[in-house]
């Protein structure tokens, strides 16, 4: 048996987590910069929602204002009554729209309710004829089926002269639903579109384009464009290599590695058969963690689209998930690292800069944003600052 020295004194926490998440903040505000810059004369947003796409939304929306954003966007208007500390002179529009009984949280935190209905419309005019005048945003839809008025009705309504002179939206917008595949003639569609609202919205603010938008060319990104996922170094644009930084890494502790035979089964199920005499890796991480149980090794029929599951990095290497994975723990192959070179209480990078997110996510049969709102409660976080 091995000695081991013990102590009782505490030891910080994310050395010794058994699942961690490390998100560069010097990346995020270099890829808003450079999303800013790709956004041409346009001014770029940053999208938070979801705290800030599972990453956190009081650092990343402090370093996102810090490097310049003045306009966010979130879903509820919850996130953005959080938002409102860190980002205190910003425009923050909510997604979702308003609804009775939420009247108090847009006036109190000064947000800005992105209306999708003529039924938000109504309300939101007895709300300030009633309160006062109050900003709002109007969205439209352009074929994404989603939320927003159909463009002759906005058109419409911007036309009406019986609307009350103090009921002007600040923003008109609307969203892309094929913006990732640049080759579609939808995205053309859309911007069409889109363009005769903006002409009927004269003089006010128009917004068609998310991160994927961005990279359409000029004629989409009018004067305010919406990145979120390619801020947070996820992949925007299908097939085409990816130019953002990333920016969190999720790691996972070794606490075992075991030797196994030729011939032996993996996992629940037994649904892998080593091939070889291998060693093991049991890292503390599983489907409860966001490690999706569709990332599972080879053998596994849960996932059509892919044959091979996902690939951690550990010692310099990328190592396969093998059998499935379960709630807390994952195997991993590790037979090719050098036994001197891994050992257990080493960490294995699940996504990160040695191992792309969206890599991962396309072993799952899924995308970048859905792994990283789906991280889960446990992971131990750190936050690391720009230099400057
Ligand atoms: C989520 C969302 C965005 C950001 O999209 P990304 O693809 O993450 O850049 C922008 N606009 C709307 C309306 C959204 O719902």
């Amino acid at each position: 048996m091995t000695e081991f020295e013990t102590d009782l004194s505490a030891s910080d926490d994310f050395d010794v987590a058994p699942v961690r998440l490390t998100v560069d903040l010097g990346a995020l505000a270099d890829n808003w910069r450079e999303m800013a810059r790709r956004s041409g004369r346009a001014r770029a947003a940053a999208v938070v929602k979801a705290d800030a796409y599972g990453l956190g939304i009081e650092d990343c929306g402090t370093a996102l204002y810090e490097a310049g954003a003045r306009d966010f966007f979130v879903a509820v208007a919850q996130e953005g009554a959080t938002l409102r500390a860190y980002a205190p002179d910003a425009r923050i529009y909510v997604l979702s729209g308003i609804w009775p009984g939420q009247e108090a949280i847009f006036y109190e935190h000064g947000l800005v309710p992105v209306l999708a209905s003529e039924e938000q419309l109504a309300f939101w005019m007895s709300v300030t004829a009633e309160h006062g005048d109050h900003p709002c945003a109007l969205q439209v839809d352009t074929g994404f089926n989603r939320l927003g008025l159909p463009p002759e009705e906005a058109i419409a309504f911007a036309d009406d002269v019986s609307r009350p002179a103090s009921f002007s939206p600040v923003l008109v917008l609307s969203h892309l639903h094929n913006g990732d595949t640049p080759s579609s003639d939808l995205n053309r569609r859309q911007l069409e579109s889109f363009r005769r609202v903006a002409e009927a919205f004269e003089g006010i603010e128009a917004s068609l384009s998310a991160s994927a938008g961005i990279f359409l060319g000029p004629e989409y990104r009018f004067d305010l464009t919406r990145p979120g996922i390619a801020l947070y170094g996820g992949e925007a644009v299908a097939g085409e290599p990816n130019p953002m930084k990333p920016v969190a890494r999720a790691e996972a502790r070794i606490i075992q590695i075991r030797d196994a035979k030729k011939g032996e089964t993996v996992s629940y199920g037994g649904t892998h058969q080593l091939s070889r005499d291998s060693r093991l890796a049991i890292a503390a991480a599983g489907y409860a963690d966001g490690y999706l149980r569709s990332l599972s090794g080879s053998g596994v029929p849960l996932r059509q689209v892919v044959e091979h599951g996902a690939f951690g990095f550990v010692a310099g290497r990328k190592v396969p998930v093998v059998g499935r994975i379960t709630m807390d723990l994952t195997i991993f192959d590790v037979t090719d690292i050098a036994p001197s070179e891994i050992r257990a209480g080493d960490y294995i990078e699940l996504f990160g800069p040695n191992m792309p997110l969206d890599d991962v996510a396309r072993a799952a049969g899924t995308i970048g944003y859905e792994l990283l709102t789906g991280l889960g409660l446990r992971y131990e976080r750190r936050y690391v600052y720009p230099d400057s």
